[in-house]
């Protein structure tokens, strides 16, 4: 055992595994084996040293990354030795500590976990409670605020006031608090701060913990906040055997908190740490492995350590600029098609993307394709708590007696309509057998409500009534647009402050996107305004089939199957995927706008780059378009830094015309701010547009939006192409017999 155990380890990681050190710390670039190292130490503990399973405390970052530590441990050791040990997040491990400890932590042995949106809605009713102007202060932002102090192990009364603002931020957290203790709910940051100060008064709560966890190891350190180190430290107490594992370049999480300083703290205040260092990578090709160096070596705020291979260079990293969003996604899914012809399985390609919002095109794309795909650690875009609202508004529009959409949207924004008012809607509708659109009206002509309620639902049918009148005659994306804006949707995010509330109002712009594209979609392919849906046959009207499509498309989950990853660059850490895809590379929006002035975060930026790029261990795809639809808008973005950093000698580009010329911008990034270069970009741009056309006009004729003719199958419109010479595809909309893929070279086609 003892030797398979330590066989597949270089002699550093085995230096690591079997260190006798009370602390330990290994530093080390991506892919060297450090979460390898820690999975393997907790097997060396356990089998060769014999401690008890009860003895280790493992701490990662993600659910995901979790689950698969407990899997790779299980496995080295077996079940017998591995129930009992404590391995999952900190979260979870410190939600685990307080069910046992409840009651010495003051809290009901039945306390709830709230969620952020449980803690926005406390927040906005003490806001009421206290007076606060809920137009002029953000509850989100407040609630925001509360869990960055307790991140930072701060209690209502030991903030630092410095402004009104604060002062009544401060008394904000003292009701939430009071209320919370009352009611016995925790939220997330409690969890660690509640149990944080358990270990510190309890005198026998801790003794218990430092006596149990004897091995306490720590992966992703550098993504650690104050209050975690702290657990840390007071779990350890002087005996406890403590190895943490870390890399400064991989330090993404500064905006919640995290402090990579926390690896530099730890080496202080134990001083007699051991620090190995792994320099071998074992994950990535040569390639990919210079070019990641390459970049990060831009970063002035690094410890600096060498990354080596000995795999093969493998493939140079593909490049490819899109002429258009559209071109981009449609080029990364042709990609993992042909990978997965080839032999790849879909679940060892990724697509990582900067924001959640980017996801909606790549998931469009695999969806008409048929490829099966997942997305961690977020929802699937028309899953989302505001595009479902959204389209709950524009369902109800457009048919009053959708119950479904009733709900969804009746209180939301808030119309102070409670659950009594709501319950005597839904049992008139029972009791009629009706809408509950027909119901509020007949309620409203009952005078059986408070004057409240009845303003609230006559406001509302109002609403209904007066954005239809408005829009009844445009076309439905615009109708969307209109409803985004008149009915207080777009408000109640723009109150949703910091990160979340942007991103839900990306999502509705990205929505009116989605919804235009499908219209000009089937529009221009089908002049009769129509077309077939693909399940029952019945024939829909443009409208009917975007909410179709919407809805087929939230109940298609990817789960278990071989399916594409999907993921932001943030919850990609940790992991790796043969084929990776890093789409969406140009300025302002990767780099993020927010960074470009500001040096601390383009370095943070840049330290998620190198994240990315690390993933890959056999091919890497970088891309980005020339004319993207951002926000309700065309833009046309300049390619991102991160490219323009990365050594051409090592790039291959696969767009239309060959030969990107990327040419490093100086050192300063003055390419970025200059017009000139900007203007000579977009000619650079304008060239590559009209190759990119000419390209699809040699393609035999068969190009996007050309009407064609089929024996059997009647007069249609191309609408998308695919796969190269006798296996080249048509996806054809036809005017009668809905839409197909064709095999050109079998369809025997004509050109209209
Ligand atoms: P990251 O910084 O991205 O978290 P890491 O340092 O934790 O990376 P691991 O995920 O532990 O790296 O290892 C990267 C890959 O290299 C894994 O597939 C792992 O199995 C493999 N690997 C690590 N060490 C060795 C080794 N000595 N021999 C063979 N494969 C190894
Ligand atoms: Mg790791």
């Amino acid at each position: 055992m003892k030797q398979s155990l330590l066989n597949d380890l270089n002699s550093e990681q085995k230096n690591a595994v079997i260190t006798d050190s009370q602390y330990s710390l290994v530093l080390a670039g991506a892919g060297s084996g450090k979460t390898r190292v820690l999975v393997h130490r907790i097997a060396w503990l356990s089998l060769e040293k014999r401690y008890p399973a009860n003895s280790i405390f493992a701490v990662t970052f993600t659910n995901k990354a979790a689950a698969e530590m407990q899997e790779r441990i299980e496995v080295l050791v077996g079940e017998g030795h591995f129930n009992g040990m404590w391995v999952g997040t900190f979260h979870g491990l410190t939600h685990r500590l307080l069910r046992i400890f409840a009651k010495q932590a003051g809290l009901p042995s039945n306390f709830q976990l709230i969620d952020t949106d449980d803690q926005n809605r406390l927040v906005k009713r003490i806001f009421k409670e206290l007076k606060i102007d809920e137009k002029q202060w953000s509850a989100k932002e407040c609630a925001g605020f509360i869990s960055a102090q307790k991140e930072n192990g701060l209690r209502a009364h030991q903030i630092v006031i410095n402004d009104p603002k604060s002062a009544m931020w401060q008394k904000v957290y003292l009701d939430y608090q009071a209320i919370c203790d009352r009611l016995g709910y925790v939220d997330f940051s409690e969890l660690i701060l509640r149990t944080y100060e358990l270990l510190k008064k309890d005198a026998d709560v801790l003794a218990y913990c430092q006596h149990r966890f004897t091995n306490i190891l720590v992966d992703e350190f550098q993504d650690t906040n104050l209050i975690q180190y702290q657990l840390v430290k007071i779990l350890a107490g002087h005996t406890a055997n403590v190895m943490i594992v870390g890399d400064d370049d991989q330090s993404i999480y500064s905006w919640r908190g995290a402090n990579a300083d926390n690896l530099q703290l730890f080496i202080n205040d134990y001083p007699d740490t051991e620090i190995i260092r792994l320099e071998q990578n074992y994950r990535s090709t040569g390639n990919i492995l210079a070019v990641a160096n390459h970049l990060i070596a831009n970063n002035r705020n690094r410890l600096g350590k060498n990354l080596w291979t000995e795999s093969d260079n493998g493939e140079r990293i593909a490049v490819y600029i899109g002429f258009n969003d559209i071109d981009e996604a449609r080029f990364v899914i042709g990609q993992i098609k042909k990978f997965n012809e080839e032999g790849a399985k879909f679940k060892d390609c990724a697509i990582l993307y900067r924001n959640n919002s980017q996801s909606r095109l790549i998931e469009d794309t695999l969806l008409q394709s048929a490829i099966p795909y997942q997305i961690y650690g977020s929802i699937r875009f028309y899953e989302r708590q505001e595009v479902k609202l959204a389209l709950a508004y524009l369902r109800l529009l457009h048919d009053r007696k959708n119950d479904n959409a009733f709900e969804l949207v009746i209180n939301t924004p808030t119309r102070g309509l409670g659950d009594i008012t709501l319950n005597k809607i839904r049992n008139l509708a029972k009791q009629r057998q009706q809408s509950l659109w027909q119901s509020t009206i007949e309620l409203l002509g009952l005078n059986v409500l408070a004057a409240r309620q009845r303003s609230g639902l006559a406001r509302f049918i109002e609403l209904i009534e007066s954005i239809y009148i408005q829009v009844e005659k445009l076309p439905f994306y615009q109708q969307l647009e209109q409803i985004i804006k008149s009915s207080g949707i777009n408000e109640m995010y723009e109150q949703e402050a910091g990160i979340k509330g942007q991103s839900r109002l990306e999502n509705l712009d990205e929505l009116v996107n989605a919804a235009e594209q499908f219209y000009q979609q089937y529009t221009k392919s089908n002049q009769l305004n129509e077309f077939v849906d693909l399940h029952d046959g019945r024939t829909l009207n443009v409208l009917e089939a975007f909410l179709a499509y919407t809805s087929l498309e939230g109940k298609e989950k990817g789960k278990n199957l071989d399916s594409v990853q999907l993921m932001t660059l943030h919850s990609a850490k940790g992991l790796e995927f043969d084929y990776v895809f890093i789409v969406g590379l140009e300025e302002g929006i990767f780099p993020a706008q927010r960074s470009i002035t500001d040096n601390q975060r383009m370095e943070e930026e840049r330290r998620l780059a190198y994240v990315g790029i690390t993933r890959a261990r056999k091919q890497l795809t970088l891309t980005m378009c020339e004319l993207r639809r951002l926000y309700g808008k065309e833009e046309r973005n300049l390619p991102s830094r991160f490219l323009t950093e990365l050594p051409e000698d090592f790039l291959h580009d696969l767009s239309y015309r060959g030969g990107i010329n990327l040419s490093a911008p100086s050192a300063n990034n003055q390419h970025y701010d200059n017009i000139s270069n900007k203007e000579q970009n977009n000619q650079f741009f304008e060239q590559r547009r009209s190759a990119f056309l000419k390209s699809q006009t040699e393609n035999e004729g068969y190009t996007l939006g050309r009407k064609v003719i089929h024996k059997r199958f009647g007069e249609g419109t191309i609408i998308n192409l695919d796969g190269e010479g006798e296996h080249k595809r048509v996806q054809i909309a036809f005017v009668n017999e809905g839409i197909k893929w064709l095999v050109i070279k079998l369809a025997n086609l004509t050109l209209a």
